[in-house]
């Protein structure tokens, strides 16, 4: 079975790559393909033209790959063409008519998986690779495609199989008196393994993060200056990743990158115009917002009284994360200093939007809140899928009832169950134990071409 896809973005591009993996690829290509062919041509770049029949093509470079050193592990096919859909797609269409078939979408990736070059946790990576939206976020990927993610699952799987493998021979063997660990020895590793499993969930945080941005709302009443910090800290990051539709009628949402961190501002921007006296600064409508915001930023005109809006504005504040801007601190001000005590542990930065000051306080003090403490970016590793952080935090339960158990001193046999259930969860992030459901519906999830 030999499958083929076009495995770069469709759009305008300089060149364009289809690729081909199974059996009749080179066969394929052979037959297709116009332009010498020299004996050792593996892993070559081969200049030519595709042909059909008669017809030309395109002028392309091809690469015949001898499996299984490939990424699929079987013999694969790579065809440069020119960019463009219709290049692309006239040699895309050739290979199909000599005999391949269309790539389910991750088919590439699954091959690999299923020929045992990559396990599952890689395979997803490289999913997330693909939609890595900033730098860090794409680091965090490329190290669980490393297997690093494996590796640390390993290393507790074989705690606890090596537990299971104690109790098991104590209870097989009753009366040989085996130098089998005894329960302190077992409780030990135990936790250990409970540890290691806590910091890997722990991570998650950070992992959403990485995946989805620091989702922050921007609240204030009007004028005091939302529009124009939105609009510094756009113009200051040129690295602006994506427009993300609003997800509700009112609000504008925007992914930007501050030092490869990812912040999904939200700006109540529509809230604001509502006329009603009473909603004017939405706080109502903004609460649903709120609810989901990892940061909110609240900001204050200081050349105004601090009046009774501003106070709810600081008590949502007070609920949350939250970062407060004081600001045109570039104009007079009479702001009463006993109002900054009102705001208690919330951080507080003078700012000026005209003058652009205080913005980059403001950027430390984002990345300060989300990522002081145990998590150093670079090095550790960073749970970024869901599926896996839900396998963790069952295999985690499951070592927590254990526990439980031992302290209750529950006979140990009855403890296999639970360490062999922890085990077959920790056994499913990496694969090594998924039904094909699961296969089929994670791959299927992948972009078409790889
Ligand atoms: P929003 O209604 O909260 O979005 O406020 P805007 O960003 O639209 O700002 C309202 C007005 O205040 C505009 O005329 C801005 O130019 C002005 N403004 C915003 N920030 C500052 C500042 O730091 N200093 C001064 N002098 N004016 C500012």
């Amino acid at each position: 079975m030999t499958f083929a896809a076009i495995s770069t973005a469709i759009g305008e591009s300089g060149i364009g790559i289809v690729r081909m993996s199974g059996d009749s690829s080179f066969e394929i290509t052979r037959r297709i393909f116009k332009g010498s062919i020299p004996d050792d041509y593996n892993r070559k770049m081969l200049y030519g033209k595709i042909i059909d029949g008669n017809e030309e093509i395109d002028e392309v470079l091809v690469c015949f790959m001898e499996g299984p050193k490939t990424y699929t592990t079987e013999d694969m096919v790579e065809i440069f063409s020119h960019g463009g859909i219709v290049a692309v797609r006239r040699v895309f269409e050739t290979v199909l008519k000599y005999g391949a078939r269309i790539a389910e979408p991750g088919e590439f990736t699954k091959t690999a998986f299923l020929g045992g070059r990559i396990d599952l946790s890689q395979a997803e990576a490289v999913q997330d690779l693909i939609s890595a939206k900033t730098d860090k976020s794409f680091k965090a990927s490329l190290s669980q495609l490393e297997g690093k993610l494996s590796a640390e699952i390993k290393k507790i799987s074989d705690i606890i199989l090596e537990m299971l493998a104690n109790i098991e021979a104590t209870i097989d063997y009753p009366e040989e008196d085996l130098q089998a660990m005894n329960i302190n020895e077992l409780i030990e590793r135990l936790n250990i393994a409970i540890n290691m499993l806590e910091t890997l969930i722990s991570s998650e945080t950070v992992g959403k993060i990485l995946r989805d941005g620091i989702t922050t709302v921007i609240l204030g009443k009007p004028n005091v200056g939302k529009s124009s910090l939105m609009n510094a800290i756009l113009g200051e990051n040129r690295s602006i990743v994506t427009d993300i539709p609003g997800t509700t009628r009112d609000t504008i949402e925007e992914l930007i990158s501050i030092d490869g961190i990812p912040v999904k501002l939200v700006d109540t921007a529509g809230i604001r115009e509502t006329k009603d006296e009473v909603e004017k600064i939405g706080v109502d409508r903004a609460k649903g917002i709120i609810n989901e915001a990892d940061l909110l930023i609240g900001m204050f005109d200081i050349t105004k009284n601090f009046d009774k809006e501003d106070k709810e504005i600081l008590s949502l504040l007070q609920e949350k994360k939250s970062i407060a801007l004081l600001n045109k601190i570039d104009l007079k001000t009479d702001y009463d200093s006993n109002i900054m005590k009102e705001f208690e542990d919330i951080p507080i930065i003078k700012t000026s939007m005209k003058e652009e000051i205080g913005l980059d306080e403001l950027s430390k003090n984002i990345k300060e809140m989300f990522f002081s403490g145990k998590l150093e970016l670079d090095q550790s590793l960073i749970i970024t899928n869901l599926r896996h952080k839900d396998l963790l935090n069952k295999a985690y339960n499951e070592l927590l009832n254990v526990k439980n158990d031992f302290e209750n001193n529950i006979p140990v046999d009855f403890l296999q169950v639970d360490l062999r259930a922890a085990w077959s969860y920790l056994a499913e992030i990496t694969g090594d134990a998924v039904s094909e459901d699961i296969i089929n519906k994670i791959f299927s999830d992948f972009c078409l071409g790889k």
